[in-house]
């Protein structure tokens, strides 16, 4: 098999757990193709990539001491952790490396503090010097371990648009650039060791993918390289039927669909976000996520189809806001639910639920409580000529509340499932505010009160024994 597989920050956030990563890696490499893509530190005293982002807007604000201070401690997170991890031959050839690259920050930072002013593309130069200082680590560490391998840069493979922060990768070229330096490597037997986040335009000029796009990086380099898996070794044993602070019981899914995981991180599951694997999901690429610090768990296998089974996992989404908006003259008045929503948009809320019973006597939106303030004042002006003529009566505002969503692809065309939520919930004397299921029944979700929201989630959670 081909797999290509991503440490996240804290992964590989210390010598210790560099460590870990070492023996995966070399077990894997036996009999895999392996392509590891690694975060910079994340070190619970020091988080590479902060530090970075910090001391370059530190010198955009006159203060190039900043990066001069950040330089040599990160300098000696790297250089502490190789001291662990490496011989002395291989720190020696490190150490140099790694120097060079943050005394290139100190000059940059001085640069920018000079102009008074930080680019995006100045920003994207400084803040993905991380990733390329811990594939160097990690290249050195595994060499120490007897697996052949060796740092690429992900400049010289990922070629995007110049949307310098947050750049696209364009399919072909990053093809091409993939397979002419990876394949030889993958060949030979040498495990590459790519920087994620980091990527460069046509021209070559530094690039990165958004924070936390060391994940994207896995995904396009498994799309271009055509792996058979993509793997995602992250701090959990996998993605949970729920949260296991609200239920106890919850357990690892051991298999999800694609659409079950957007469905799931949509509503605030901390798994993988649907665009980021976009680049895979489009090619029916599996995907498992997997616990770094728990190997032998089989973690949750993420795949085209998911296996049978109805509802499989409830989450919640605190902290938010229902708006309604009703009145009697809205029954027929054409226009009025694209206004409402313009509204919303227009005073800076993302919507996350909406209901409309056929009535038509009021529309039900969910958003966040921090924007709902805003988004209400907005609807009161947009609706202010209905609100007058009596069309609209009350543009009302419920908080907090809280969304619970029960997802399953096996719920689709599964009847009886929304009867279960339901009669549960009543069975526990939990009231429903407001519900929503989309046409493909994928998820069913409800509104709550903020005080019933964790005792819904494990209702739901035991009708289903999930
Ligand atoms: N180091 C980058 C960040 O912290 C990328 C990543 O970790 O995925 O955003
Ligand atoms: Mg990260």
């Amino acid at each position: 098999m081909r797999i290509v597989m991503k440490f996240g920050g804290t992964s590989v956030g210390s010598a210790d757990a560099i460590r870990r990563v070492v023996e995966i890696v070399r077990a894997q490499a036996q009999q895999h193709q392996v392509v590891v893509v690694v975060s910079a530190m994340n070190a619970p005293t020091l988080r590479t990539t902060d530090t970075l982002i910090a001391a370059a807007r530190a010198a955009a604000n006159g203060d190039a001491a900043a990066a001069a201070t950040a330089a040599p401690r990160l300098l000696d997170l790297y250089m502490h952790a190789a001291r662990e991890l490496a011989t002395p031959a291989e720190c020696a050839t490190l150490e140099p490396q790694l120097d060079e690259m943050f005394a290139y920050i100190s000059d940059l930072a001085r640069s920018i503090a000079v102009l008074g002013e930080l680019t995006p593309r100045a920003l994207d130069l400084i803040s993905g010097q991380g990733e390329r200082c811990n594939a160097r680590l990690i290249a050195a560490a595994l060499r120490c371990a007897d697996v052949p391998a060796l740092a690429v840069d992900a400049t010289e493979l990922i070629i995007t648009d110049n949307q310098f922060g947050n750049a696209r990768p364009l399919d072909a070229p990053t093809r091409q650039h993939t397979h002419a330096r990876l394949l030889p490597l993958l060949e030979q037997g040498t495990v590459p060791i790519v920087t994620g986040f980091i990527a460069a335009t046509e021209q070559g000029i530094p690039t990165t993918l958004g924070r936390g796009g060391s994940d994207y990086t896995c995904a396009i380099l498994g799309a271009a390289l055509d792996a058979d898996e993509v793997w995602f070794w992250k701090e959990v044993d996998g993605v949970m039927s729920a949260n296991p602070k609200i239920v106890p019981t919850a357990r690892t899914l051991p298999h999800l669909s694609y659409v079950e995981m957007a469905e799931l991180s949509y509503y605030g599951a901390n798994v993988l976000h649907p665009r980021t694997v976009y680049p895979v999901v489009r090619r029916g690429i599996p995907i498992r996520i997997l616990n770094t610090f728990n190997p032998q768990h089989p973690g949750t296998l993420i795949s085209k189809d998911g296996d049978s089974g109805t509802a499989k996992a409830v989450t919640a989404i605190k902290d938010v806001s229902l708006i309604t908006v009703g009145g009697p003259g809205m029954l027929g008045l054409t226009g009025v639910a694209g206004r409402i929503f313009a509204a919303v948009a227009r005073g800076g809320a993302n919507t996350l639920l909406i209901t409309q019973a056929s009535s038509e006597q009021n529309v039900c939106l969910v958003v966040p409580q921090a924007d709902a303030a805003h988004a209400v004042a907005e609807l009161r002006r947009e609706l202010a000529p209905d609100l007058s003529a009596y069309d609209v009566d009350h543009v009302d505002l419920q908080e907090p509340v809280v969304v619970v969503a029960v997802v399953g692809s096996g719920m689709r065309g599964t009847p009886g499932i929304a009867g279960q939520v339901f009669s549960a919930l009543g069975a526990a004397r939990i009231n429903v505010i407001a519900i929503a299921q989309g046409s493909t029944e994928y998820n069913i979700s409800l509104v709550v009160q903020d005080s019933d929201g964790e005792r819904a989630v494990q209702v739901i959670h035991e009708t289903f024994q999930l």
